[in-house]
């Protein structure tokens, strides 16, 4: 696998082969319970956690609906600190605006952390065109980096390795990229740390370039906030030269006090933890201290254009906790790469498609990632309802119809092979506008039930769902007969009702 996500299959193709390989189920498994039975006992320490909940969801369904003030006061704030801001509308541009600052330095190697951004835009790829080695400092992103992977988690990308396989991982590729691991090392945690540990000191000492990511960025004082538990972050946002902050537009907060709601639900949610060991905070940039070059890109790439879908602008309040990933059935099974974007999980299953459009097969079959459980809601700490917008999408999906692209108002046309959900959806809406035929059909059903198959004999979609389910067989009276017949015919008010 290399670091980009172009030409994946299908969520059903992909997830098809991925819920076979017994070792990644093993391996997400034990993650995912553990981190959720923390995450767990971490939130019911706090009585508030609801209000909380509920403080995070209107904080930020306040700040998307003036997204536009609070985007000019944050560029306002960070240019009168010393920063620049550059505005890129999609992953291209952002990717070029980072190539042509790095290669203004004169060098060519940066160190990275924290960035799913740049995840999404796949910058790492767009440097190593310009002849620029981009080096992760994170220690599950370096896992990734240097098995030639991709990210499957949000929080643990590593998450579908074990220790054997980081150790191998570790002897065979480190000393391509740096330091090399001891020949000797072993798959106790401490050792593999220390490994990681000494590699990245290399690079962290010599970087003259940091690429970073940002959890939040404060409108009022132009503040960016990276949160973590390493250290590394520190390391590379400090130490280099010159640092360049790649953001999506919607991590914006308009006050430093309204960082107290997020600051208490994200590392609970997260690695639950009260607090993150590591919270940095900087505005621009200041003489002999840090960085003395700042840039921040602010990134679109589509979320402009989720931000005019009145549904679907709820995933724009996201902060990447991933306790959506780690409660979900699907996920656990399917493993992250599955969903085919630096997105996994419940978060991806209705971000990307919103980001990218649901042209694909592979966006097209996202919506569809997922068993509507709601369990991924529950634990939301800023209450995004996952499942009513996974619906709204598979609508848009099977009907087509209008959506924003770039800006501009665009009829998009039905998916392909969803004709016979359309078809059955439409037969559906007609029998429920006609209680006659609705009652005749019932009756029907209910005389012939015997003769009711358990799975569908038709090739495509209802057989593929009638393989992994029975089909329920039809009771033997319906309730609108069973009524009738216990309560009489003066109580049925819908019996003589017009067609
Ligand atoms: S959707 Fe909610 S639970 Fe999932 S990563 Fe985002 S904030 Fe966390």
């Amino acid at each position: 696998m290399s670091g980009t996500y172009l030409g994946m299959p299908s969520f059903p193709r992909a997830a098809a082969a991925s819920t076979r390989d017994m070792r990644l189920r093993g391996n997400l498994r034990h993650a995912t319970h553990t981190i959720r039975a923390k995450r767990a006992k971490a939130v019911e320490e706090l009585g508030d956690w609801e209000q909380l909940r509920a403080a995070g969801a209107a904080l930020k369904n306040r700040t998307l609906r003036h997204l536009d003030h609070y985007l000019e006061q944050l560029e306002a704030a960070v240019s009168a600190a010393g920063g620049h801001v550059h505005w890129a509308c999609d992953a291209e541009e952002a990717n070029r605006i980072v190539t042509e600052l790095v290669r203004e330095t004169g060098e060519s190697e940066v160190v990275k952390v924290k960035s799913m951004a740049t995840q999404e835009t796949g910058l790492n790829d767009a440097l190593a065109e310009a002849g620029i080695s981009a080096y992760e400092t994170d220690l599950a992103e370096l896992i990734v980096q240097l098995g030639d992977d991709l990210p499957s988690h949000i929080l643990v990308p590593a998450i579908h390795r074990n220790r054997d396989q980081i150790r191998d991982i570790f002897r065979e590729k480190m000393g391509s990229w740096g330091r090399a691991a001891p020949r000797n090392l072993s798959d106790d945690p401490a050792e593999l740390a220390e490994a990681a540990r000494l590699h990245l000191r290399e690079k962290f000492l010599n970087a003259k370039v940091g690429v970073s990511g940002a959890n939040f960025m404060v409108a009022e004082s132009g503040t960016l906030v990276v949160v973590e538990s390493e250290g590394n972050g520190r390391m590379c946002l400090t130490l280099p030269e010159t640092l360049i902050s790649v953001v999506g537009i919607e991590k914006i907060v308009p006050t430093w006090q309204d960082l107290e709601v997020f600051l208490q639900t994200l590392p609970r949610s997260s690695t639950a933890e009260r607090m993150n060991p590591y919270t940095s905070t900087w505005t621009g940039t200041t003489d002999e201290d840090g960085p003395s070059a700042f840039h921040l890109v602010l990134l679109d790439n589509g979320r402009t254009d989720a931000l005019a879908d009145t549904v679907g602008r709820q995933a724009l309040r996201c902060i990447r906790c991933s306790a959506c990933l780690n409660v979900c059935p699907v996920y656990e099974r399917a493993g992250g790469h599955a969903y085919g974007s630096a997105y996994p999980g419940p978060i991806g299953a209705i971000l990307t498609p919103q980001l990218r459009g649901v042209q694909s097969e592979l966006d097209a079959s996202l919506p569809y990632a997922s068993s509507l459980c709601g369990a991924c809601y529950e634990v939301c700490p800023v209450a995004i309802d996952i499942p009513e917008v996974l619906v709204h999408l598979r609508e848009r999906v099977v009907e087509g119809g209008t959506v924003t692209v770039r800006g501009q108002k665009t009829t998009i046309k039905p998916a392909k092979g969803h004709a016979a959900e359309r078809a059955v959806m439409r037969a559906a809406r007609w029998t429920f506008d006609h209680p006659r035929a609705l009652r005749a059909g019932q009756r029907l059903a209910a005389r012939s039930r015997r003769l009711t198959p358990r799975r569908l004999p038709l090739p495509g979609a209802g057989k593929a769902w009638s393989d992994s389910r029975d089909l329920p067989r039809p009771a033997p009276e319906s309730f609108r007969d069973w009524w009738l017949r216990n309560r009489g015919p003066d109580t049925a008010g819908h019996e003589g009702d017009p067609e």
